[in-house]
């Protein structure tokens, strides 16, 4: 897909900050970062504001994550050609579709509960001829037990704790990210190992729209 310049270099601008803040260091996200253009994913009246590290208000009172934690989010899950991934709400797509971009040949599948999201996803992934991601109407506290297992698993809502399903749909040494806690959450990665799951690493001072249901707001 051509980018218009205009874009180019806000994405460029935006690449040099994130790696200068540390937020940005692996390659293969950056050509991530550059190829799937994060305006393509915004609402109109947010285009100016695309390449702001800040997350933008969509549909349903929800947003599209801010590029810093997209970036964090996906270097942590190590992503590689061919995985199948299992993303926990779809929002606007953008982080589906880095998803996408970095299993190549690989399959991702997000759960959006939202109908209206459904769509605006499923228009955004179209525009940029993105066809290894399929977006589903349902509760991600429940996962999607019918494709599963998943190499990798992102929850891109806050949860109070992650929701135990999960753990089931996961394969052996597959790694699994979620934002814990209430109003401020903790990013967490675990990796699931033949005597149970493992904390792998943990920050801090993270704020999520919360996951609702089951294991999220009631
Ligand atoms: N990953 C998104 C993106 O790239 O635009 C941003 C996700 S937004 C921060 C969180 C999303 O989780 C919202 O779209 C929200 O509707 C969805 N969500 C909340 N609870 C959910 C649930 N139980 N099942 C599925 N989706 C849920």
């Amino acid at each position: 897909m051509r980018i218009e310049k205009k874009y180019q270099i806000a994405i460029n601008d935006l690449i040099i900050y994130l790696k200068n803040s540390k937020l940005l260091t692996d390659e293969r996200i950056e050509s991530a970062f550059r190829n799937i253009p994060r305006h393509e994913f915004v609402l109109k009246s947010e285009i100016d504001n695309a390449y702001d590290n800040e997350p933008l208000p969509i549909m349903k009172n929800q947003t599209i994550s801010q590029p810093g934690v997209v970036s964090r989010m996906t270097e942590w899950l190590d992503v590689k050609n061919g995985q199948k991934i299992l993303e926990i709400g779809t929002g606007s797509g953008w982080q589906s579709a880095i998803l996408s971009y970095l299993v190549d040949s690989g399959t991702v599948y997000s759960i959006e509960r939202h109908p209206e999201l459904v769509k605006f996803a499923q228009e955004n992934l179209k525009k940029l001829k993105i066809n290894n991601v399929h977006v589903i109407l349902g509760d991600g506290n429940f996962g999607y037990p019918k494709e599963s297992p998943y190499d990798r698993i992102i929850i891109t809502a806050a949860c109070n704790e992650i929701p135990s399903p999960l753990f089931d749909q996961l394969s052996e040494n597959g790694l699994i990210i979620a934002p814990v806690g209430d109003s401020s959450q903790s990013l967490v990665l675990q990796k699931k190992t033949s005597k149970g799951m493992v904390e792998i690493k943990k920050q801090s001072k993270y704020v999520f729209v919360p996951l609702i249901g089951k294991f999220g707001k009631k």
